[in-house]
């Protein structure tokens, strides 16, 4: 039987090597101070589980050049299962971020629970088939904000809202647990876009930031002093229903006035701008087309209908964002979804009003873009069964190294 000491030497290793592999025995004898013997027990039972790999001499070390550990990046991994009205997306995915294959399941409107379970248990089982010899550490599931089983189109927002969905946690959780054998965890869906871009993306080892989402909604992903926030009824980050405006009196889907995204959305931008065209605005956009490539070719070419409304979206999505940094204090901010395609114009004016709306005391931040994030999210829940696999919430300090610019 392994003892405690042995367990907590072997991911203490794990970590390090995951965190600055390359690595070798000798400057990971130095970095554990556990007995270089120790260390190289260690480092060949990884090797022999086919976890670890040799990968070289080291290259940059001022004495002798030796040979190195990595982790097998492409030989372990998970599944990872995103949810969203009646449509499940699962990828399979490697350590290094890399999607094996992917499935996509659509179940009728309404179908039920037990239909949408076999469904998707049916797309793992496809994944599964690919795994080949590598290391399968667990499926991740991404909780949805809106419950597919039983959605009722055209109810109100909150008829809709099943946090947490307990036909996840009680039937499909366990169902891929008994019928795959594999360890399952359920999370929250509206912490996944942090998780990907916090392993993977332009947020990578940050402790602070948000994700804020541009498209057909508003809404952020946060990432707190090293923990995603998902909130007591994992609806934290519902930016786009946060009030902007007093002085509306058109409704929100939600029921309430002046929400960011009833200015702020893609849809309602677009919709804003017909309207104007039918009450004979003048703009050079094309009749019908008010697609976002087409909007960003009317804004390059200055057309004032198409800035106004522009403008106005992303002044009202930019103070949204400065009312979470103002609250959060992150160090990124992290902009996703389709409304990127509006380019320079809109990204300008929402950066403006972002910076103006921010306290001087947290504006230490960076905005950057992540274009790719809305199709990566399943792989957040595959992020978070490697995080689980490697014990690297409790190996934290082992990361902290990486900032503090102890490399070996
Ligand atoms: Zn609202």
């Amino acid at each position: 039987m392994k003892s405690y000491n042995r367990d907590f030497q072997r991911y203490v290793l794990l970590n390090l090597i995951n965190a600055f592999g390359p690595i070798s025995r000798t400057k990971l004898m130095e970095m554990s101070g556990f007995r270089l013997a120790t260390v190289g027990e260690i480092a060949k039972e990884l090797l022999d589980e086919g976890l670890a790999v040799e990968a070289g001499l080291s290259a940059h070390s001022t004495g002798r050049r030796r040979p190195t550990v990595d982790l097998n990046r492409r030989a372990i991994c998970a599944v990872g299962i995103s949810i969203a009205h009646n449509r499940a997306t699962a990828v399979l995915a490697r350590l290094d971020g890399t999607i094996v294959r992917e499935e996509v399941c659509q179940g009728d409107p309404g179908c039920g629970p037990d239909a949408l379970t076999e469904l998707i248990a049916r797309c793992v089982e496809r994944l599964l088939a690919d795994v080949g010899d590598m290391h399968m550490v667990g499926i991740g599931i991404g909780d949805p904000l809106v419950d597919p089983a039983g959605y009722q189109k055209g109810s109100p927002i909150s008829a809709n809202y099943r946090h947490f969905n307990d036909w996840v946690h009680l039937r499909l959780n366990p169902m891929l647990e008994a019928r795959f054998g594999l360890p399952v965890r359920t999370l929250s869906a509206v912490t996944l876009p942090a998780l990907v871009e916090r392993q993977y993306g332009t947020a990578k080892g940050s402790d602070n930031f948000i994700c804020v989402e541009l498209s057909n909604g508003i809404g952020t992903s946060i990432y707190c002093n090293g923990t995603p926030i998902s909130g007591a009824h994992g609806v934290a980050g519902e930016l786009g229903h946060t009030v902007v405006d007093l002085n509306a009196r058109e409704l929100c889907y939600c029921g309430k006035a002046g929400c960011v995204e009833t200015g702020a959305s893609f849809p309602e931008l677009a919709r804003s701008i017909a309207a104007a065209i039918e009450r004979g605005a003048s703009t050079s956009l094309g009749h019908g087309d008010l697609s976002p490539q087409a909007l960003r070719k009317a804004l390059e070419a200055g057309d004032s209908l198409c800035r106004h409304y522009v403008d106005r979206a992303a002044r009202l999505a930019g103070t949204a964002i400065a009312n979470a940094v103002n609250l959060l204090n992150p160090e990124r901010i992290v902009l996703y979804g389709y409304m990127l395609e509006l380019g320079g114009f809109y990204l300008d004016r929402l950066g403006e009003a972002i910076r103006s709306q921010t306290l001087e005391l947290s504006r230490d931040y960076e905005i950057c873009t992540s274009p790719e994030l809305e199709s990566r999210i399943p792989l957040g829940a595959a992020a978070e069964m490697f995080t689980q696999f490697l014990h690297s919430d409790e190996y934290r300090w082992v990361y902290s190294m990486l900032k503090e610019g102890s490399t070996p």
